[in-house]
């Protein structure tokens, strides 16, 4: 149950409310808002009279859910918005990992070219070994915001724990939280701290619910700008390294009101497949799309396999446009 609460209330108040009734309490901009427990359908007798208006969910995905608002959220990074009315599809492209100043430039002069506008690439690397590149930390971000005044991408990159979540909030323009990490509750909750725009990756081996249930977290920290990325979940195939649930997209399209990000690269793990899942993606009208793309490949530090070179991705990116303009809506 959310429940907004009437100007009257200070947000002092709100906040004892908040803990007489074990409820989240953050300001959405406008005005207090308690979140209660699902379970409770009925307005609390002692919360009548200070409430402006109430919204019963039937399960824990509450402020994520379309009974709370119907609308799709609209995010706006730099120039781009997706969501709300926009109807836009935003290309978000980039190597897997920041290897060098000239491997990401490469990246970035086709993308620039192409007119994508989100460059993406990871600076701390949540590797299945120990032994294997971790990623280049802070040097790597410091790469990054130059690109971003080079060519003024947005920039989107990687936390993978607490311990530098406030120095990639500082540098990135849309923070990913990822596969890994999204049950991290101390991301989560810093990033419920800032007005940041969140990309929170899919766990691959989570539900639907514990995935919404995650940006919860972020939305209930007073965060309003998530957006959900499906990157392929693990199931009883061992032929493709994930299994891209389109499934799940469609779920996440009926029941939230946030922006979903599909991300075939992840899914696939090898790039053969990219293109076409790329296609089914944006022809399901999602927001945006994550692709790997790397200068070349083969050397590639991390995720190899999979990411395309740059002619693969523009040869890809020409193909794009015609499908989403048949379902109207626009690449950016
Ligand atoms: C990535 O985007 O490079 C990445 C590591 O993704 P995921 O968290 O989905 O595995
Ligand atoms: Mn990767």
């Amino acid at each position: 149950m959310i429940i907004h609460l009437k100007s009257s209330v200070s947000p002092q108040e709100a906040a004892r409310l908040a803990a007489d009734h074990q409820a989240i309490h953050f300001n959405d901009g406008s005005q207090e808002v308690l979140v209660l427990s699902a379970k409770i359908k009925e307005v609390p007798g002692t919360l009548q009279s200070l409430t402006e208006a109430d919204f019963p969910t039937d399960t824990d995905i509450q402020l994520a859910s379309k009974s709370y608002q119907s609308k799709l959220r609209e995010i706006t990074i730099g120039e781009v918005t997706i969501g709300g009315d926009t109807k836009n599809t935003m290309m978000i492209a980039g190597p897997c990992s920041v290897e060098s100043q000239e491997q990401v430039d490469e990246v970035a002069q086709v993308l620039k070219k192409l007119n994508v506008k989100t460059l993406r690439a990871g600076c701390f690397k949540p590797r299945t070994s120990p032994y294997t590149f971790q990623g280049l930390g802070e040097e790597g971000l410091k790469i990054l915001a130059d690109m971003h005044d080079k060519y003024g991408f947005n920039i989107i990159t990687e936390v993978k724990d607490s311990s530098h979540v406030d120095m990639v909030i500082e540098y990135a323009d849309i923070v990913q939280i990822g596969a890994k990490a999204m049950y991290d509750h101390s991301i989560g909750k810093r990033c419920g701290q800032t007005k940041k725009p969140i990309l929170l990756k899919r766990g691959f081996g989570t539900t639907l619910q514990e995935f919404v249930q995650a940006a919860e977290f972020i939305l209930s920290g007073g965060n309003p700008n998530v957006i959900l990325c499906e990157r392929g979940i693990r199931t009883f195939e061992t032929g493709t390294r994930f299994t891209l649930d389109l499934c799940g997209v469609a779920f996440m399209k009926e029941k939230t009101n946030l922006p979903i990000v599909v991300d075939p690269s992840h899914a696939m793990g090898y790039r053969y497949g990219v293109a076409d899942l790329t296609r089914a993606a944006i022809a399901m009208g999602v927001d945006g799309l994550l692709i790997e793309t790397h200068p070349n490949p083969a050397v590639a530090k991390s995720d190899a396999a999979q990411q395309l070179d740059l002619d693969e991705f523009q040869k890809m990116h020409s193909t794009l446009q015609p499908i989403a303009q048949a379902i109207g809506h626009t690449l950016i």
